[in-house]
């Protein structure tokens, strides 16, 4: 596991609040003690405070700020427990004063050293009658964790996440422990952060939450997270609110991917903005070349397996122009109506909010249970779009001598069949070519009429001027 970067003192660095994530066995208070820091120390400076878990928060005691890695559920516990201690600068080592110490204390103690992380002891429930705060420090002795007392310099700080007692001090001790690791960074230097959450919001799209560690993030970024390009498209921090830049150690929710990302990654910036422009300018470049594909799609399918098996079966004449796993969001909607692009969707589905958003804009949006259907429909699609547009006749007329008027192609022609109007659009078939133009006169004995009806004779200006001789046949006609 690598070491950690704490970005020591360089000439343009700014200190920066410590990154803090919270570990320990199952139960031991976690959740409890990160919600009672959240609700007490969180002033409600926005209307209703957190509205929404981000995943990570930022609170300010009187000395300092603190990011807190708020560590959602318990299923990725391990993942991310691991993933924590990497991007933490401190990690506080939660351990129950009525358990004392117990398998997942020992292997949170593991990825604390792996990472090389300060460690900081909460021995938490100690307002239960059962406490036994001295015999936790005893056991984690034996796992080689001397706290101050026991032979070492391990700070252990005895606390209720229940009633709060000892929580102050507790984050005091984070304090101080951040002074003495003289956090910083560069806000104006190279961008680094890392997700700490990545969810699927069913109106929004996906939404992945970053700490920034250096550098700063801004709106429109184009950034890499693993494998993962993606464009910031908006930022939320903690409260919901948009943010136009996120400085170091400032957590915030970006959307812009089109795909999860997972939870651990680090973020990098592709390019500077020149940068960015020029690879905009290059996928518009590379648009242009791709003029062989006559429909452009947004495939969404249920899992990567699936999706790869849509993608597979499409035909070559599809441009899939973004593709991702989830349902379908408004975001895409507005892609495709910026796209001119349709929306197919592999076992999931869109709710009633972005059908209608997409019916109303006329975005076509389909989505299907079984592969063959999309594969069928799509086919349909692209031979109603490649096929030879139907021509209606709409007139038909004989052409009985042949003239040139100020330069306009006349014909004298008796109409057999329907009608010809102004601006038609007409063909000639002469010697197995045809030429097409359209009509740009009607005179009936040097009257100008707006229509040739049938069975009278007209002259008939056509522009431009087409290959025909007497005897011929000119045919009107729209297409449909
Ligand atoms: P986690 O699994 O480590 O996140 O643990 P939780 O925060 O979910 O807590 C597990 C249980 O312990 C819950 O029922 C909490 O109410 C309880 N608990 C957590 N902290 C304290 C505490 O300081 N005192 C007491 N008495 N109970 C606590």
């Amino acid at each position: 596991m690598a070491k950690k970067n704490n970005n020591k003192s360089t000439n343009s660095s700014n200190k920066r609040p410590p990154i803090v994530a919270v570990l320990g066995h199952v139960d031991h208070g976690k959740t409890s003690l990160l919600d009672y820091i959240r609700k007490s120390k969180i002033v409600d400076r926005e209307a209703g405070g957190i509205t929404q878990g981000i995943g990570a928060y930022q609170i300010e005691t009187s000395s300092t700020k603190i990011t807190f890695i708020d560590t959602p559920g318990h299923e990725a516990f391990s993942k991310m427990r691991s993933r924590g201690a990497v991007v933490a600068d401190i990690a506080i080592l939660v351990v129950a004063a009525d358990d004392s110490v117990m398998p997942q204390t020992k292997e949170s103690v593991k990825y604390i050293r792996d990472t090389g992380t300060p460690m900081i002891v909460a021995i938490n429930k100690t307002d239960l009658p059962s406490a036994q705060p001295e015999k936790v420090k005893k056991d984690l002795l034996r796992i080689d964790v001397a706290c101050e007392g026991y032979g070492g310099e391990t700070v252990a700080v005895n606390i209720s996440a229940k009633t709060g007692k000892g929580v102050d001090e507790l984050l005091e001790m984070v304090g101080l422990v951040a002074d003495m690791q003289e956090l910083t960074a560069d806000p104006q230097g190279n961008l680094e952060g890392v997700v700490v959450e990545s969810r699927l919001d069913k109106r929004i799209g996906i939404l992945a939450t970053v700490i920034v560690k250096n550098g700063t993030l801004e709106n429109r970024d184009v950034i890499q997270v693993g494998n993962i390009q993606g464009k910031v498209k908006a930022m939320f921090n903690e409260f919901g609110k948009g943010v136009k830049r996120v400085l170091p150690s400032q957590p915030a929710e970006i959307l812009g991917f089109s795909d999860l990302v997972s939870v651990g990654s680090e973020v990098t910036r592709v390019g500077e903005n020149t940068q960015v422009a020029n690879s905009e300018a290059k996928s518009a470049a590379k648009d242009k070349t791709k003029k062989d594909s006559v429909l452009k799609l947004i495939v969404k399918a249920s899992s990567n397996g699936s999706l790869e098996s849509v993608l597979e079966s499409l035909p070559d004449e599809i441009e899939v122009i973004r593709s991702g796993v989830g349902n379908i969001n408004l975001e895409e909607v507005e892609f495709a109506i910026a796209s001119k692009a349709a929306i197919v969707g592999f076992e999931i589905i869109a709710d009633s909010v972005v059908t209608q958003f997409a019916a109303d804009q006329r975005v076509i949006l389909r989505t299907y249970k079984v592969i063959y259907k999309l594969v069928e429909e799509v086919e349909d699609v692209i031979i109603e779009l490649t096929s030879e547009p139907e021509e209606v006749v709409t007139g038909v007329a004989k052409i009985l001598a042949k003239f040139s008027i100020n330069d306009v192609n006349v014909a004298g022609a008796r109409v057999e069949q329907g009608k010809f109007k102004l601006k038609d659009k007409v063909k000639v078939e002469h010697d197995g070519k045809v030429s097409r133009g359209k009509v740009v006169s009607i005179k009936q004995q040097k009257v100008e009429m707006n229509e040739a009806n049938q069975g009278e004779e007209y002259g008939i200006g056509i522009s431009p001027e087409l290959d025909f001789n007497k005897g011929d046949v000119i045919i009107a006609y729209n297409i449909n």
